[in-house]
């Protein structure tokens, strides 16, 4: 072999190598992608179930309404078609006005995306109508919508609510958690033998009994009836139940059965000041001395006047110097008359039954007066006396089978109480201290 020869084979085997080399590497790749490319198949698959999972409907949502949204406006914003929102509302409109909306009031939906791929149908809805209903939208087959009320199921549960007065009744009261309606309810029972501005010194306790109405899902109450309250002031305790006696309106009445709403008001006028009292005076038109049978109460014209109780309307019409006038019957032989007014009220004629506190007639100036007042009398058994001592005349008591069942109706409300209190101590031999 030449030295040339020899030349010529090293380089052909340098190239056979050279070329070996470069198919191994080549053939090993495409040996891996291959192998990429198996592995990537098989997960594909089981990507596109994760994300069907996570993509595909229904959805639900609770929505929250906020300043200047509408119904329509909160489905829209989420893809439901106007026609179709207009569709559902009009259906819930049959149970629910849209517009008792509130602001944070929250709207629960069930929606779905719409065979189309853009825009979605609306499954399901419910919202709080008031406090003791829901209302539910359903979507029924051929995309129609049915609205259904539902009453919420309340539990019925007692509240005590008791303290020390140290500013006032009410800001004590409501620092104690009392529900201001039941609050008003007291003050309001309390207000016929209670001067609120005077009797409630530093040191007076209070306490409220009533029940109310939960609803365990959302945590909000209903306050019901305030049952019963108590007062403390100047170590006097005032106790009011709250009862019904067959046959009458409910009412405020103390422990031993009086009604503390009086039979006859004192003043049947709001906001009038007494410009001339019950007697001897010299009669403004007449000039001389002349019993004055009532009391008048200064008031602009038209200002409303009250029954001072319940009757009935004996005489309704224009009568000499009263003018318009009207006298009513109550029981007990007692009348009450109410002279000089501009008109009577709708309704008012001779004979008709009237309830203490309606309004009768309004403020004027007919008849022999001087300028627009209420002469106010009451007359008993044929008698003018002076209405400013109607707190002289016994208010309404219970008697007989009345009086029996408040007293049962009082044991009722203690045994609530107590078994109340009974249930909030805890038991005998507890450790409580330190
Ligand atoms: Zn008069």
């Amino acid at each position: 072999m030449t030295p040339s020869k020899r030349k010529v084979i090293l380089i052909a085997l340098c190239l056979f190598t050279a070329y070996a080399i470069v198919l191994f590497i080549f053939f090993n790749k495409s040996f891996d992608h291959d192998s990429e490319k198996a592995e990537t198949s098989t997960s594909v698959p089981s990507q596109e179930e994760d994300t069907a999972t996570v993509d595909e409907g229904p959805y639900d949502e609770t929505l929250t309404i906020t300043e200047g949204d509408t119904l329509a406006s909160i489905l829209n914003r989420i893809g439901i078609p106007s026609n179709q929102a207009h569709e559902a509302i009009t259906a819930l409109s049959t149970v629910f006005n849209p517009k008792d909306l509130k602001i944070d009031q929250e709207v629960y939906i069930i929606y779905d995306l719409h065979p189309n791929g853009e825009n979605y149908d609306l499954k399901f809805l419910r919202l709080r109508a008031d406090f003791d209903y829901d209302v539910e939208l359903v979507r029924t087959g051929g995309g129609l919508f049915q609205a259904t009320k539902y009453k919420k199921e309340l539990k019925h549960d007692y509240v005590n609510v008791e303290g020390d007065i140290k500013v006032s009744l009410y800001a004590d009261a409501l620092r104690a958690g009392a529900s201001p309606k039941m609050l008003y309810a007291m003050i309001k029972a309390f207000s016929y033998d209670v001067d609120f501005q005077r009797d409630i010194q530093p040191g007076s306790q209070f306490s409220l009994f009533y029940d109310t109405y939960k609803d365990e899902e959302s945590g909000l109450e209903r306050p019901g009836e305030l049952l019963y309250a108590k007062l403390l002031l100047d170590d006097k305790p005032y106790e009011l139940y709250r009862f019904q006696a067959p046959g009458d309106v409910p009412g405020y009445y103390t422990a031993s059965g009086e009604a503390v709403r009086k039979e006859l008001l004192k003043t049947p006028i709001d906001g009038a000041r007494i410009n001339s009292g019950f007697g001897n005076r010299k009669h403004p038109i007449l000039g001389y001395t002349k019993m004055h049978k009532g009391v008048d109460f200064a008031a602009p014209k038209g200002t409303p006047i009250m029954a001072a109780g319940d009757g009935i309307v004996e005489r309704c019409g224009p009568y000499s110097s009263y003018g318009n006038y009207i006298c009513i019957r109550h029981k007990g032989n007692m009348k009450t008359a109410y002279a000089h007014l501009s008109r009577y009220a709708k309704g008012v004629t001779n004979g008709i039954k009237v309830r203490q506190g309606q309004v009768i007639g309004y403020v004027g100036a007919t008849g022999r007066t001087t300028g627009p007042h209420l002469h106010f009398e009451l007359i008993h058994n044929g008698q003018h006396i002076n209405p400013q001592k109607i707190t002289q005349l016994p208010a309404t008591k219970l008697t007989g089978k009345a009086l029996v069942a408040f007293k049962a109706f009082m044991a009722k409300i203690e045994k609530i109480k107590k078994d109340r209190e009974e249930a909030q101590r805890p038991p005998e031999g507890t450790f409580t201290g330190v």
